[in-house]
């Protein structure tokens, strides 16, 4: 990707360590307590700015103006009018889309060129909905009591939505639930992660601009501890929208039973990709090795245990090594760069020990691991992209969820045997297989317990197509018409004619 503009120059007068307020009922706002958080740029360890430290009182604030916005102003929406309020939303962030990127980019590290072509994911996110608000309807129903009877059903919109989202993409996180809301005709109060809340906050300047009154989109920004667990557990949120770990959706939905809140869990995955041996070998690695490098193994659907038949596996994991030694790390911000840092030295730290175990367990390191050095280096948060092989099922490497540049590569001989194996995991995100022959890959795909599989590619997402996990990855579903269903009650009516 060649760029017309200086990233690193926008970042600057976006960010130079200022203050970033709030957004609640069309207004900004410091927290009520005053503290703030520091936002740091996980490529360089630079302050990029500090946001608010929103609490519980923030939380209550912004969920008071998002009922306000609720049952008043925003009622009188009628779905063309919200409809058209999201192309304008749509056309404000396409003409601001390099500095959302070049902002989420600083946030939290992911190549620009990622960033930048996340664009159908999210202008294509609300351009679809823009179409569904329009759409929506209820049923006419012929009942069987009495034929002067009439029954029918409508559809309402659930309430105010409580969103909690992780920090891998910010943009892309925020309109996957902010848009479904608005088109239904929800309000949102939405909680992004402590370590990249600088996009949500400039989004929701930008939905003000595009029309949208006070009070119908609010961002508190906070720990999770904090604001996230208030907006979990608020009596007055009707539905919450979660992404992030297992372990914090487990937390969600335990905050959500008391009020028996409807709730949409997004959550972890340690999805398999298989390679057949009459896979196309040459252009299953390049797509092997970017469903775990692609934000340095920091994505949900990391293809990260990686199947491969072992007639092939020497040559296949020759070609995967050459590819991820190719690979260049660096600032997100810098052409080129095709793998920026992870997000925090905690993070960084983690990986690093799940690589130690990897080792002390008998994988085979085949390459990377090391910190990279050099001046472009200092102060971030980067790792060498890593290969084990001859990773066995019950390594740790293999079972659980690492959130960072690891493959594990796992040798197989028959698909009954693979497709045991690739569905013994807690977790049911994603799957993918390489094969060339069409019945191996219709029987594998339909005993695949995944929510999304993937058919010699990987990581496609499309605005129509819903995306969700089974098992521990969650449940509920994000894109297509079924996701807003999740923002809908369903309410039947009955008129006696006579
Ligand atoms: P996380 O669970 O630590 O945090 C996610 C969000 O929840 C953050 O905003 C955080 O502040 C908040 N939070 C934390 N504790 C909370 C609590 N007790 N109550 C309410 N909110 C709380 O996740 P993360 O580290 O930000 O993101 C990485 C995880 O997200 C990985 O497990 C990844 O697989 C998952 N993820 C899933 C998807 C998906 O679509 N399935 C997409 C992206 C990321």
């Amino acid at each position: 990707m060649t760029l017309t503009f200086d990233p690193h120059e926008i970042a600057e007068t976006l960010y130079h360590g200022q203050f970033c307020p709030m957004f609640i009922d069309g207004k900004d706002v410091p927290a009520l307590s005053g503290e703030v958080i520091d936002v740091v740029d996980p490529a360089s360890g630079r302050a990029l700015a500090t946001v608010p430290r929103g609490g519980a009182e923030d939380v209550d604030a912004a969920v008071a103006a998002a009922r306000r916005a609720f049952e008043g102003e925003w009622s009188k929406f009628t779905p063309y009018d919200r409809q058209e309020v999201l192309l304008r939303i749509a056309d404000v962030m396409e003409r601001d889309w390099e500095k959302l990127c070049v902002s989420d980019t600083a946030d939290m590290g992911l190549p620009l060129a990622r960033t930048m072509g996340n664009k159908r994911r999210v202008i294509g996110m609300l351009r679809f909905y823009a179409g569904q608000a329009t759409a929506l309807h209820g049923d006419y129903i012929e009942n069987s009591i009495s034929q002067s009877m009439v029954s029918f059903t409508t559809r309402e919109p659930v309430g105010v939505v409580g969103a909690i989202i992780p920090w891998n993409a910010p943009t892309a996180a925020s309109i996957w639930k902010i848009a479904p809301a608005l088109a239904t005709g929800c309000t949102v109060v939405l909680k992004p992660s402590e370590d990249a809340p600088l996009t949500p906050l400039m989004i929701a300047r930008l939905m003000q601009e595009a029309g949208v009154p006070d009070g119908v989109v609010n961002i508190v920004t906070g720990t999770g501890r904090e604001a996230g667990a208030r907006l979990a557990e608020h009596p007055d949120v009707n539905k919450v929208v979660f992404t992030g770990s297992t372990a914090t959706g487990k937390t969600i939905a335990r905050a959500g039973v008391e009020n028996l809140k409807r709730i949409t869990l997004e959550l972890g995955g340690k999805s398999p990709l298989i390679i057949c041996k009459d896979a196309d070998i040459d252009k299953a690695v390049p797509v092997a090795a970017m469903a775990v490098y692609a934000h340095s193994g920091q994505i949900c659907i990391a293809g990260s245990r990686l199947f491969v038949a072992r007639e092939i596996q020497d040559e296949f994991i020759e070609k995967l090594r050459d590819f991820a030694r190719g690979l260049k790390i660096g600032h997100g911000l810098d052409e080129g760069t095709d793998l920026g840092p992870l997000i925090n030295a905690v993070q960084t730290e983690k990986v690093e020990g799940y690589i130690a175990k990897g080792k002390a367990e008998g994988a085979r390191l085949v390459t990377g691991g090391g910190r990279p050095e050099g001046d472009g280096f200092a102060g971030g948060n980067f790792l060498e992209p890593v290969i084990f092989a001859d990773v066995t099922d019950e390594m740790t490497i293999a079972r659980e969820e690492i959130f960072g540049p690891v493959i594990s590569v796992l040798p197989f001989d028959t698909m009954e045997e693979v497709v045991t194996r690739a569905n013994a995991t807690p977790y049911g995100l994603a799957a993918g297989i390489f094969t060339r022959d069409l019945s191996t890959a219709h029987r594998t795909v339909k005993r695949l317990k995944a929510g999304s599989v993937w058919v010699n590619m990987y990581h496609a997402i499309d605005p129509a197509v819903p995306f969700g996990g089974l098992k521990m990855s969650g449940y509920g579903k994000e894109g297509g018409v079924e996701h807003l269903q999740a923002y809908l009650d369903t309410k039947a009516v009955w008129i006696q004619t006579e």
